[in-house]
């Protein structure tokens, strides 16, 4: 995968001279929205510029290991005004790893009152939003992460990658493929893994920190959620699964503790589409994967006022945890019906 030279030639003008630089990335941030962040934020600080990293809620705790982490500014616990101040300075707001401002909650209004910034879009989404002055979006790159390596790659030579951009690459690199193993994974992944590799970093240590730094709250509602909120329909086909905000307390929830969850269901054969609906206290949060050809971008979009990738998409649900899971199982009947399923 290249990416197109008139983008990067742009991109090159508008980092020329320091600027005042803003770097956003989506509400419940994952590993790839933090790595590219850190990484894109480090190689511009190299140069010059003043950067200010902004998400718009919390981040797991067992992504608090990846270097740099403790300098993101988290919007809703921004009590100092910081991430507005710098929003509000910005000459360059670069978007990161999501494709509608929606994602962006209640920072997306903050980012409407700088009209003068330049917008840039670096990301891998389906379907971007077209208010950027400059998009670099790659719906087929495995990551975010990927990408921001292939550009500090070009511009400024793989050499200037150091040990702690590697580390936060690799993490949303590894993240975003399912441990390098869904269909975005192509040859060139590998070269850049390789590349990583190279800067000494330790991906047992990496692995650990991610996927096995969990707490026992986490352990425990796992086996909760499968064990008994786990429905499986359409003939084997389709599961889905809840949790309550009850039920989240009573494991002693902590964000980011129910990622992933979603993901098993499709380890049971013949499985093609998995759901998980969490209960938070404005709306349901929606997660669904699918299998192969089965499309839950479009699904999301239609069903839940949501999208993402083909097999991997989400949305949100402003009705109650009962309503919600009807309006799926009669939604994934209209899907059937319509041979999409
Ligand atoms: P997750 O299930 O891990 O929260 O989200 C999976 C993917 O779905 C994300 O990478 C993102 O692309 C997409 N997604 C999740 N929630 C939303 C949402 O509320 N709106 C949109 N447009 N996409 C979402
Ligand atoms: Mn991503």
């Amino acid at each position: 995968m290249q990416i197109a030279r008139n983008k990067i030639e742009q991109l090159r003008e508008y980092i020329e001279q320091p600027q005042r630089v803003v770097i956003l990335s989506h509400t419940n941030p994952d590993g790839d929205a933090i790595g590219s962040s850190l990484a894109w934020a480090e190689i511009l600080k190299r140069h010059g510029h003043d950067v200010t990293c902004i998400v718009p809620n919390k981040f797991p705790y067992y992504l608090e290991f990846m270097p740099g982490s403790e300098e993101l500014v988290v919007f809703k616990n921004d009590t100092e005004g910081k991430a507005v101040k710098a929003v509000k300075g910005a000459d360059l707001i670069f978007c990161l790893d999501f494709h509608t401002m929606t994602r962006l909650d209640g920072l997306g209004d903050v980012i409407d009152e700088n009209q003068h910034a330049k917008r840039i879009l670096i990301d891998h989404h389906l379907n971007p939003s077209e208010d950027f002055d400059l998009m670099i979006s790659y719906p087929e790159a495995s990551s975010t992460c990927y990408l921001i390596a292939l550009l500090v790659e070009v511009m400024f030579g793989a050499e200037s990658i150091s040990k702690e951009m590697a580390i936060n690459i690799f993490v949303g690199m590894m993240t975003d493929t399912g441990n390098f193993a869904f269909s975005s994974v192509t040859p060139d992944v590998f070269r850049m893994v390789s590349i990583l590799a190279a800067k000494g970093i330790s991906i047992p240590d990496i692995h650990n920190h991610v996927y096995n730094s969990f707490t026992e709250g986490r352990a425990r509602l796992f086996g909760y959620v499968i064990d008994r909120k786990m429905k499986i329909f359409h003939n084997g086909t389709v599961a889905h699964m809840s949790l309550t905000a009850d039920e989240l307390r009573r494991f002693w929830f902590q964000q980011g503790d129910s990622e992933g969850f979603v993901n098993y269901p499709l380890q049971i054969k013949k499985m093609k589409l998995s759901a998980m609906f969490t209960e938070h206290t404005d709306f349901i949060r929606v997660s669904l994967r699918s299998r192969g050809d089965i499309d839950v971008n479009i699904f999301a979009q239609r069903y839940f006022n949501g999208g993402g990738h083909k097999n991997a998409a989400g949305g949100k649900s402003f009705m109650n945890m009962e309503d919600t899971i009807k309006h799926f199982e009669k939604s994934i009947k209209e899907y059937a019906a319509e041979g999409l399923l």
